[in-house]
């Protein structure tokens, strides 16, 4: 008898906030790569950020939560927001490869505009061989697009490196702190609950 390996998304993101347009690429990723689960994981420290510009990481955790409630098939995970530093990608992928064991199929999912820089990542010549990567991209987008050097990247396992059309990345976390500080609607491009959350804690004014 042989048993299903178990394929895990790891939906890596700032998060802040979570909005419809990350909903959609995970469960699109779901679908599409017939994924078990999809743990969304929001970055603590985020490597290229500046921390003064990011929201609390208390905040995103139970934003996301609140987000991913109603779909069984999302969880979130606190791995990256209780971890001491600075999140890099590398160190959450080893430690979910060693949690999830060996004959897990792990995919990482993002932004196409966020893998831009990969290859300046730490240990970047590793990710391919511990998961496959999602990119989530406009439709149209190609990988013309990306730097040469990420051409390359993707080039050395290019099996295991995806492109998937997602409409709805037109919605972005930005415009949603920038709408918010101007008194805008958000409503209908986060859930509800979120935008609850939002307004309950003046984040972003
Ligand atoms: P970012 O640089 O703020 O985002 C670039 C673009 O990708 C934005 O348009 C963003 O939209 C979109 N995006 C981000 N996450 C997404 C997701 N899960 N699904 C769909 N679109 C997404 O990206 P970030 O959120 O800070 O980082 C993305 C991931 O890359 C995180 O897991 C982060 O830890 C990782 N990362 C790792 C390193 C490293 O290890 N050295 C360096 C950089 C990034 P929104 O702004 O609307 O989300």
């Amino acid at each position: 008898m042989t048993s299903k390996r178990p394929r895990i998304g790891i939906m890596g993101g700032t998060f802040d906030p979570v909005h419809y347009g990350h909903l959609v690429t995970a469960e699109g990723a779901r679908c599409e790569y017939k994924l078990d689960q999809v743990l969304f994981l929001p970055s603590g420290k985020p490597p290229h950020k500046s921390m003064s510009k990011v929201s609390d990481a208390e905040h995103r955790y139970m934003m996301t939560v609140l987000a991913t409630l109603t779909n069984p098939h999302f969880e979130v995970s606190r791995l990256d927001i209780d971890r001491e530093g600075v999140s890099y990608t590398i160190d959450s992928l080893r430690s979910l490869q060693r949690f999830y064991g060996p004959e897990a199929e792990l995919f990482f999912i993002t932004g196409a505009d966020a893998i831009f820089e990969i290859t300046g990542w730490k240990d970047s010549d590793e990710y391919l061989t511990i998961a496959h990567f999602i990119a989530a991209a406009r439709p149209g987008f190609c990988l013309e697009e990306l730097p040469v050097a990420t051409q390359r990247w993707v080039g050395q396992h290019g099996d295991r490196f995806h492109v998937l059309n997602v409409p709805a990345m037109a919605i972005s976390s930005t415009e949603i702190r920038e709408r918010v500080k101007k008194g805008i609607s958000i409503r209908y491009l986060v859930p509800e609950p979120v935008e609850h959350y939002i307004m309950r804690h003046n984040l972003y004014l």
